[in-house]
Formats: C-alpha cells, sequence, structure tokens
C-alpha cells in the first residue's frame, strides 16, 4: 500500500500514520521527522533546513525531494509506505510523480484530513502540553506565531495539492474533526472500498473493484454512500465467484462418480456432458 497524507499542520496526520504503519507495516515517511533529525545530527541538510524550520516556511523543494528519493531506493520500502509532510508543494508532487514513473512504483490514494482552521490552534496546543507532561522535548515551531505561519504556507503552497490529486483521481477526503477512532475506522473503511488494504482478490471482485476506484471519491456524504456501494458491488462479485466455483467442483463430483460407474475414467468430456445436462435443469 502506498499513500500520502495530506492535511494542514495539527490535522492528525502523524497519528493516523502510526495507526496505518501498525495495521498494514507500512513505513512511515515524514519528512518533518527526517529534517528534525538531520538538524539534530548537524549534517549539511540539517545545517540548511534549521533556521528555515524554526521560521515556519518551508525548506527548498530539491532538498526534499533528494530526501525522498533515496528513501524509497532502500529495501524496507517494499512493503509500501506512508507519506506523511510531503508533499508539499505542486512542483514536489510533480517531482514525485517523475520518481514514482521512473521507479516503477504506483500511488493507491491520497488521504486529505480535512479540518477546521479554528481547531488547528487547540490541537496543537494540546500536543505541546502532552509533549511536556511525557517530558519529551517540545518542537521548536509548535508556538502560535510559528503556527499561524505554517497554516499561511499550507494554504498557499499545500492546498492546491487537493485540486492536483483530485484531478488525478486520486483524493480521498475525510472528515478529521471526528474522533481519532472515528477517523481510522473511515480511513480503514475507504481504503477497502477502493481495494488498497486487502491482498487477495478473486477476478470478478477485482473487476468489481477497479469499478470502485473509478467512481470512490469519498468527499463528503455522496461519496461516502458510493464507496458502501461499491465496497457492496465487490462482496457480491467476490461471492459469486465462489457460488460459480463451488458448483464447478460438484459438477465434477458428479462426472466423476457416473464415469466410476461405468468403468471409465473421468475426462474432460465426461465432465462437460454433465455440465451440459445440468444446464438444461
Ligand atoms: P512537519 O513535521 O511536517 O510539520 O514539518 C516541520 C517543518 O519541516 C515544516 O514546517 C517545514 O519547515 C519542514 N518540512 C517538512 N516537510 C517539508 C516539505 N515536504 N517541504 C518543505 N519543507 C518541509
Amino acid at each position: 500500500m502506498r499513500l500520502i497524507l495530506l492535511g494542514p499542520p495539527g490535522a492528525g496526520k502523524g497519528t493516523q500514520a502510526q495507526r496505518l504503519v501498525q495495521k498494514h507495516h507500512i513505513i512511515q515517511l515524514s519528512t518533518g521527522e527526517m529534517l528534525r533529525s538531520a538538524v539534530a545530527a548537524g549534517t549539511p541538510i540539517g545545517l540548511q533546513a534549521k533556521d528555515i524550520m524554526a521560521s515556519g516556511a518551508l525548506v527548498p523543494d530539491e532538498v526534499v525531494v533528494g530526501i525522498i528519493s533515496d528513501r524509497l531506493d532502500q529495501p524496507d520500502m517494499k512493503n509500501g509506505f506512508i507519506l506523511d509532510g510531503f508533499p508539499r508543494t505542486v512542483p514536489q508532487a510533480a517531482a514525485l510523480d517523475e520518481l514514482l514513473k521512473k521507479k516503477h512504483i504506483k500511488l493507491d490514494a491520497v488521504i486529505e484530513l480535512r479540518v477546521n482552521e479554528s481547531a488547528l490552534l487547540n490541537r496543537v496546543e494540546n500536543r505541546v502540553a502532552e509533549m511536556r507532561a511525557r517530558g519529551e522535548e517540545v518542537r521548536i515551531d509548535d508556538t502560535p506565531e510559528v503556527l499561524s505561519k505554517r497554516l499561511a504556507s499550507y494554504r498557499t503552497l499545500t492546498e492546491p495539492l487537493i485540486h492536483y490529486y483530485s484531478e488525478r483521481r486520486k483524493l480521498l477526503t475525510v472528515d478529521g474533526m471526528m474522533t481519532i477512532e472515528h477517523v481510522t475506522r473511515e480511513i480503514s473503511r475507504i481504503l477497502a472500498a477502493i481495494g488498497a488494504s486487502e491482498p487477495k482478490a478473486t477476478a470478478p471482485a477485482k473487476q468489481a473493484k477497479a469499478g470502485a476506484r473509478k467512481t470512490a471519491k469519498p468527499t463528503g456524504k455522496m461519496q461516502t454512500k458510493t464507496a458502501r456501494k461499491a465496497a457492496k458491488a465487490a462482496a457480491k462479485a467476490s461471492k459469486a465467484a465462489s457460488k460459480g466455483a463451488k458448483a464447478k467442483k460438484a459438477t465434477k463430483k458428479v462426472a466423476k462418480k457416473t464415469a466410476k460407474k461405468s468403468g471409465k475414467k473421468t475426462t474432460k468430456k465426461a465432465v462437460k456432458k454433465v455440465t451440459k445436462k445440468r444446464a438444461k435443469r
């Protein structure tokens, strides 16, 4: 499974990414985390990013694209990944498209966590309080002043990605104002509806799911209904396929019995004969 999580700071991307990691055994790639590690380690990239990050601005596109490109080449990526905090600009998204194309990697979906901006400051304040209570170091960019700058940069530079991925039929929008549990459940449901979270499927079920992928744009109520319909169609198709397999098995059994009675071997012809007889009935 290969996903992108999109949403402003405080939308809950990190929390949901961790849950997806545990459920699907995929790797979380957070450019923010990678950059913070680089700053802490004092690498050349860290030195370049340190002041930019502290101010709430974005690190240059080529720096983050380079980090992601290197990371995608690592062997632990083969199970899948979830990009958290990347891409953040249209040029980053275009660069990612190129990278994925070159590396023959297919993106399953982009999940947008939609939240009210007014709730974000509260959320970040709570996050800071929780981190302090756990005795963890608080991010220097988690202050009200820097947060408003990060939000402004989200609005102008990152929000256009909603249109970018919606045009490419990759966007799935989830109401990020629900409880953490609800958001997690909703993400699972829409991933199942597009067939991204099940490793195996029978051929007809696969076709039904491909149909679901084309139509499911689970933004809001209407799309939620579409996704539910698609999931139902997939389940029905899979049931029909297993029914078909059962009937075939029974036919073979009858042919075998008939052949045994007449002392002949079960041939394809004998099976065909029984199938014809049954069809007539
Ligand atoms: P985050 O942890 O995702 O909130 O990121 C923290 C900071 O890292 C951001 O405010 C940016 O300065 C920088 N950063 C993280 N990801 C990116 C990105 N994709 N492009 C540019 N800057 C980034």
